[in-house]
């Protein structure tokens, strides 16, 4: 349906505008009091920020190792150049600490290496879903056992 204020735009909003309840689109939206607004952009939004997760990747310290080798750097100055103390940083590079992903971001983009994969989709996820058959998400899952 369109806006049935300008019928410019899409209108998917419900609003009150000087006593009419009209659909109008965002812009028009303004003009009265909005009474149902959908929720789809938004709620899509909220529901991927959960799935952009990342973890650090196993061997981390073997690719940190290469590109301070391969860029001719200490650990002390890499250290000195995202602000890092060097003794965990040499922890890092020895594996013997695992970075958190805001140090990983950092010596991704110094080192110019990629020390952060997306984590599983539906790791954590319940295990309540057994009981409705197997799923894709399922499938998936058991995929990426058999691999290891
Ligand atoms: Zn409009």
């Amino acid at each position: 349906m369109e806006c049935e204020v300008c019928g410019l735009e899409e209108g998917e909003i419900v609003a009150q505008i000087e006593g009419a309840r009209l659909h109008v689109c965002h812009k028009c939206a303004g003009l009265g009091k909005v009474l149902y607004q959908p929720q789809q952009h938004s709620q899509r939004q909220q529901a991927q920020k959960p799935l952009a997760q990342y973890e650090v990747v196993e061997e981390y310290d073997a690719r940190i190792k290469n590109a301070l080798r391969n860029m001719g750097l200490s650990v002390g100055v890499l250290a000195e150049r995202i602000n890092e103390k060097s003794s965990f940083l040499e922890r890092v590079a020895a594996g013997h600490a695992k970075p958190t992903e805001l140090l990983a971001r950092k010596l991704e983009k110094e080192l110019g290496i990629k020390l952060l994969e997306e984590a599983g989709v539906q790791q954590g996820a319940p295990t309540t879903s057994k009981s409705a058959g197997i799923t894709l998400g399922d499938i998936l899952e058991i995929d990426r056992k058999k691999k290891k």
